[in-house]
């Protein structure tokens, strides 16, 4: 871990939003420990509806989806304020990306964000990407951020792929139900047959669960980037190398030659 040159971070809504908008910090200090010893650091964050929620003063959630869509482009603003404010203390800049899962499958689209990607990093910004909700739902209706995180890894070609959630680990059925037997490490062949799983976060502002969790991994595993899967307060340990959550083996890929491997469901 300590090794990985880029990687990828993914928090989900619940993690840094309403009465967990304090962790924001914490996820950033760990960011920027691993930005500063050399590392090449993607967030990817959900968050932008939950944020944006109190600012259209309703109380809860929105159920139709275009009122789900204008508290995203309100809390879109306040999230990346909010990382920036904490980024700040380290000097660290953020670049605000926001992409569809389709942005990544066309290939004019998929180049100019590789390349604009590429850039940031170049110049050691930190990207945080998000879904562009005003155009794409597909976080909004399935909890589909990881998987854009995947694609994301698969695009810059990360090292490391870390999705974070309020489980410490993935475990044989929800953690909570008698027998969840704790997973350590996933191998490149292993199917999971036996793994039952739950939906959603505990705090319910968020829309993934174990599910979405478990194919994205796979999906970034299966194109070459190795997946840690841990719980948002053990994220400064994750990033250090201590031996947490549960870890998906990478495939061996064979180099490319300049052409991007083509990515579907
Ligand atoms: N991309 C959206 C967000 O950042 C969707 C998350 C959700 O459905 O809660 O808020």
């Amino acid at each position: 871990m300590p090794r990985a040159k880029r990687i990828v971070v993914k928090v989900g809504s619940s993690s840094i939003s309403g009465p967990n908008a304090g962790q924001i910090p914490h996820l950033v200090d760990a960011l920027a420990e691993a930005h500063g010893r050399g590392a090449e650091v993607i967030l990817v964050s959900s968050g932008a509806i939950a944020t944006g929620i109190p600012y259209l003063k309703l109380d809860s959630r929105p159920t139709d989806l275009a009122t789900q869509q204008a508290a995203a482009a309100v809390g879109q603003n306040v999230l990346i304020y909010r990382y920036q404010e904490s980024l700040d203390r380290y000097e660290i800049v953020a670049g605000q990306v926001l992409l569809t899962a389709g942005d990544l499958e066309n290939p004019t689209h998929r180049s100019n964000a590789q390349r604009a990607m590429e850039r940031l990093l170049g110049l050691r910004i930190l990207p945080i990407v998000n879904e562009n909700d005003t155009v794409a739902t597909q976080e909004i209706r399935f909890g589909d951020n990881d998987r854009l995180a995947a694609l994301v890894s698969i695009l810059v070609k990360a090292d490391l792929l870390v999705l974070l959630s309020d489980v410490d680990a993935l475990y044989s059925r929800p953690p909570h139900e008698p027998g969840a037997v704790r997973i350590d490490h996933v191998g490149i062949h292993d199917d999971l047959d036996g793994v039952t799983f739950g939906d959603i976060g505990s705090a319910g502002v968020g829309t993934g669960g174990a599910g979405t969790k478990v194919a994205a991994a796979k999906l970034a595993a299966a194109h070459g980037t190795a997946v840690l899967l841990t719980a948002t307060g053990r994220v400064s340990d994750a990033l250090a190398g201590v031996e947490i959550g549960t870890w998906f083996d990478a495939a061996a890929i064979a180099p490319t030659t300049g052409t991007l491997p083509v990515v579907s469901a």
